[in-house]
């Protein structure tokens, strides 16, 4: 008898995985994050990136369409194999999907498109008189086999159509949120009455899905939980182990998990990206350095007033970093042209030029660096054997 969850790490594929809910984090293969993390880090991938997704999503979709209508085909399996590994490929080393277990997920795979298989199914597919898995007789292995694939052929496709509707419909609700600048507990639940309760927004949601394909954006409130202990930093906590077998379940449970605990994205009003709020501070700007101005959006915000146009070069030790980081681009010509009075390698140029970048950025944040010490690390003489030390080289 089990009255609670003891193993440290539930079922992690993404067609069947579950995640730890305290009330503030949550754990998710093993690793804790404050709750709404997920949610902020698809707020930070990039539109064309999700774009993507959805559109390998949706070739395998029609991949499936056709294994539905057609039935079974060596070829028409190896069509499916590369779709699943390239939406994988894709995903793996990217936030939030690389937080799953993707090793796992590569296994599931390879045990389904192990060697010599997609020739084995055909044969025994064969032996049966037919194509299609749902006509296999009921006890059938195949049949039973084929039915656990398609469950993970078609978490691939949540995964990608998910993901877009996810990000499209949470848009507009912490675009809202930062607009109408509601920041606590009360307001967050408020807002979220607001917009999901009302029949209007949820029509004009429906309308906006991306493909009906993915049964639109409903939550299927046939989650299972089982009660869990987890370990913060503070003690132990009760929590619930959540089981899901749709990525969009999981998205929304982690969104309104993260609005519960009081966390939200929020929009930077210089650079427009998301940033991410765990506490009650009014921060109104993000902290990430801003590609236009080579400073944090804070700072930038803070010197608007005065220097509506801080530009980068405009930046502290400017006049340094440029001086330096042409005077690396000409040692490094030196050295490709073969000249006498070539003196260092390509990659401690490079390793030099990459190092500069990194303290004139440092200098930008960091007011007593600038002061005390980024003239003394831009001298050419010291770039250079900071990056021999950094290649292990003399
Ligand atoms: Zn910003």
């Amino acid at each position: 008898m089990n009255l609670i969850e003891t193993r440290p790490i539930g079922e992690t594929y993404f067609n069947h995985f579950a995640v730890d809910f305290s009330d503030t984090n949550i754990r998710l293969n093993g690793k804790q994050y404050p709750a709404g993390k997920v949610t902020h880090e698809i707020f930070c991938l990039s539109p064309e990136w999700v774009k993507t997704l959805f559109y390998k999503g949706d070739a395998l979709y029609e991949l499936c369409l056709r294994w539905s209508g057609e039935g079974y085909s060596v070829e028409l399996f190896s069509e499916i194999q590369n779709s699943l590994f390239d939406i994988l490929d894709y995903v793996k080393d990217v936030p939030p999907f690389c937080h799953f277990d993707t090793d796992g997920e590569y296994a599931a795979l390879n045990r389904f498109f192990c060697k010599g298989a997609l020739q084995s199914y055909e044969d025994a597919f064969r032996k049966c008189g037919t194509v299609f898995y749902d006509q296999l007789p009921r006890e059938n292995r195949l049949r039973a086999h084929m039915t656990a694939f398609s469950w993970i052929a078609f978490s691939y496709i949540y995964l990608a159509g998910d993901t877009l509707n996810f990000l499209s419909v949470a848009n507009v609700y912490f675009v809202n949120l930062t607009e109408n600048d509601k920041r606590t507990k009360h307001e967050l639940a408020e807002l979220a009455r607001e917009m999901f309760g009302d029949p209007e927004i949820t029509k004009k949601i429906e309308q906006s899905n991306h493909a009906e394909a993915f049964n639109n954006f409903t939550l299927h409130p046939t989650v299972e939980y089982a009660p869990v202990i987890m370990t913060t930093e503070s003690g132990s906590v009760l929590g619930k182990r959540i089981m899901f077998n749709r990525m969009l379940n999981f998205y929304i449970t982690d969104m309104f998990a993260g609005l519960a605990a009081g966390h939200y994205s929020r929009q930077c009003g210089i650079c427009h990206r998301f940033f991410f709020m765990q506490t009650a501070h009014k921060q109104l700007y993000c902290s990430t350095v801003n590609p236009e101005y080579g400073v944090p959006c804070a700072y930038v915000a803070k010197n608007k007033l005065n220097m509506p146009k801080q530009k980068k070069k405009d930046g502290f030790g400017y006049a340094i970093w440029k001086k330096r980081y042409d005077s690396l681009r000409n040692e490094k010509h030196k050295t490709n042209k073969n000249l006498p009075s070539a003196k260092y390698d390509v990659d401690v140029c490079d390793k030099a030029i990459e190092l500069a970048k990194r303290h004139y950025e440092e200098a930008q944040i960091d007011f007593d660096y600038a002061q005390n010490q980024y003239e003394q690390d831009m001298i050419l003489r010291n770039l250079i054997n900071e990056a021999k030390e950094a290649l292990g080289k003399k």
